[in-house]
C-alpha cells in the first residue's frame, strides 16, 4: 500500500503592511477563495483596493455583453463592500481575449502608481490550478503582466508619459502574492473571516445563476478549498498564496 504524500505545509504570510492592491482579470476572481483573507486584513485596519482588468462582460452565456458588464460591475462592487473594500476600479479591457504584453503592462502600471501599495495580490498565473485543472488565458496574462508592472511602476522612464501627466513612480511594492497557485508557499488563516468570504461570493448571484451548476452551494464550495488549505497550516480554514518577493536575494 502506497501512501499519498501530503502537500507541504504553508508558512503564514507577512502581514506587516498597510496597503494592498488586488489586480485580477474578472469580477468574481477574488471571491473564489481569496475574499475571506481580504476581510481579515480590512478587519485589521489595512487598506485593500480592487482592480478588475475586465468587467467580465463575456462571462454569462445567456446575457449580452453590455448588460453583463453592468450587472457584473454592480455585483463586484457589492461583493467588495462585504469584505471592507470600497475602491473597485474597472479598467475596461476586453474580457476573454486579454493579451500579455506592453499594452496591458501600461494600464496596470498606472494603477500601481495611482494606489502606491506595499503588496500586490493577483490570481494564479501558472498553467494549471494543480493536476489537470487548466488555468484560463486572461488569468495567465494578468498575473504575468502584473508582476512586470510592479517593476515598471518604479522606473520613471518606463511609461514616462504617465509621470509627465502627474503619476509619480512607485517602487514600494515588497512582494506580489499569487492567490491559489499550485506553487503556493504561504497561507493566511481565514477561519474568523470565512463567513464574510462566503457572503462576498453570494453577491455574484447573476453570474452563479448563469453558470447553470445545479445545486451548487457557495459555502460548501469555499469550505472544500478552505479546509484543504487550512490543513497545511493547522487551522480550520485558510487561503493560499505563492509569494514572489520583488527584491533581489530576499
Ligand atoms: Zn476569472
Amino acid at each position: 500500500m502506497s501512501e499519498i504524500p501530503l502537500p507541504p505545509p504553508l508558512e503564514p504570510v507577512d502581514e506587516s503592511w498597510g496597503r494592498a492592491l488586488c489586480v485580477v482579470a474578472h469580477p468574481d476572481d477574488m471571491e473564489f477563495g481569496t475574499a475571506a483573507a481580504v476581510a481579515r486584513w480590512t478587519g485589521q485596519g489595512k487598506w485593500v483596493g480592487y482592480t478588475m482588468v475586465t468587467s467580465g462582460e463575456a462571462g454569462i452565456d445567456g446575457m449580452e455583453p453590455d448588460e453583463a458588464r453592468r450587472v457584473r460591475e454592480a455585483e463586484e462592487v457589492a461583493s467588495a463592500a462585504v469584505v471592507g473594500v470600497d475602491v473597485v476600479d474597472f479598467l475596461g479591457q476586453p474580457d476573454g481575449i486579454l493579451e500579455y504584453g506592453v499594452a496591458l503592462r501600461r494600464v496596470l502600471t498606472a494603477e500601481i502608481r495611482r494606489h502606491r501599495p506595499d503588496v500586490v495580490i493577483t490570481g494564479n498565473f501558472r498553467d494549471t490550478f494543480g493536476g489537470r485543472n487548466l488555468n484560463q488565458a486572461d488569468h495567465i496574462a494578468v498575473g504575468k503582466a502584473t508582476l512586470d508592472a510592479v517593476r515598471d511602476a518604479g522606473n520613471r522612464w518606463v511609461f514616462h508619459e504617465q509621470v509627465e501627466e502627474g503619476l509619480e513612480p512607485w517602487g514600494g511594492v515588497k512582494a506580489v502574492w499569487a492567490a491559489g497557485s499550485p506553487d503556493s508557499t504561504h497561507g493566511v488563516d481565514t477561519t474568523d473571516s470565512f463567513d464574510a468570504g462566503v457572503e462576498s461570493l453570494k453577491a455574484h448571484q447573476a453570474y452563479i445563476d448563469g453558470l447553470g451548476w445545479e445545486n451548487w452551494d457557495p459555502a460548501e464550495f469555499l469550505e472544500g478549498i478552505g479546509r484543504a488549505v487550512g490543513q497545511r497550516m493547522g487551522v480550520a480554514f485558510a487561503a493560499s498564496f505563492e509569494v514572489l518577493p520583488m527584491g533581489w536575494g530576499d
